[in-house]
């Protein structure tokens, strides 16, 4: 069995654990899928392994992090001087192309105490041509101790340039089931609790966990939820009304409108909720 402390996603850890029983791991990975399913966390411990010290062979990679040795305990505390994170700053609109000019700059040195230089781009489409135009050549010829960990919700909004050198590791929804058993085993959340969390969460334990330690995101999706449940009751007015909110969400409108349309997708199951 694996240990990568992940629920759910074999499929997406099986193509990685393939590539580290080979040593054969390629030069840049795309983790692809919907918002909030734990794509960056993936990324993170597939850097933790590719850094891991307490496998059989200590300059080998493992199948699987430890979870103990000193690299993997940097990786999980965010402080691993060889791994390197990259996001869309939140003044900006885009991953800027000086970011990726840093990153460049980055992966010519020599790695600090690892055997990877490992760089996570989260929010691969939240980077602007010019910027994915300047990392195509990181791509095309990376230093050989590169590893580039990229995620996004939508590969389709990515240059064909970039996906023809990534490895793509395709993420999916979790079942209401999976997530559900996992907030009671793992997060010991009481099994009414987990129930209602799960429904909401609509395939995503990232959302989940951060749910359950959050009151207010519960309280926050029931809501937008009995909005939407009374809009098509509702007058013209009303209905402008809430345009007319939603347009000064900013971020949040997206998790918001996909949220609603899932919801219409499982109205029978979820129906009972609101
Ligand atoms: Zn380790």
């Amino acid at each position: 069995m694996h240990n990568w402390n992940i629920v759910g996603h074999e499929h997406s850890i099986n193509i990685l654990r393939r590539a580290l029983a080979a040593q054969r791991v390629r030069h840049a990975y795309l983790f692809a899928g919907p918002e909030h399913i734990g794509k960056a966390l993936l990324a993170r411990r597939f850097a933790q392994t590719l850094l891991c010290t307490g496998g059989p062979d200590p300059h080998v990679a493992p199948l699987y992090p430890c979870n103990a040795c000193l690299s993997c305990r940097k990786v999980m505390h965010g402080n691993h001087p060889d791994v390197h994170y990259i996001s869309r700053p939140p003044d900006k609109q885009f991953i800027l192309i000086e970011q990726v000019r840093a990153l460049q700059s980055d992966s010519a040195r020599k790695t600090l105490e690892g055997r990877r230089n490992i760089f996570i781009i989260e929010g691969m489409h939240e980077m602007n041509v010019q910027a994915a135009n300047c990392l195509l050549k990181t791509l095309e010829e990376p230093e050989p101790d590169v590893v580039l960990l990229l995620t996004t919700t939508d590969p389709g909004l990515l240059l064909p340039t970039i996906l023809s050198r990534v490895q793509q590791v395709p993420m999916h929804l979790l079942t209401t089931s999976q997530i559900k058993s996992a907030l009671e085993q793992r997060w010991q959340v009481e099994p009414e609790e987990a129930a209602l969390v799960a429904a909401l969460a609509a395939g995503r334990m990232g959302w989940a966990v951060q749910a359950v330690e959050k009151d207010e995101m519960l309280e926050e999706r029931q809501a937008q939820l009995e909005t939407l449940v009374k809009l098509p009751a509702a007058g013209k007015v009303q209905r402008f009304e809430v345009a007319q909110r939603l347009s000064t969400e900013g971020d949040k409108i997206r998790g918001i409108l996909e949220l609603w349309l899932l919801w219409w997708r499982d109205s029978r199951e979820l129906i009972w909720l609101c």
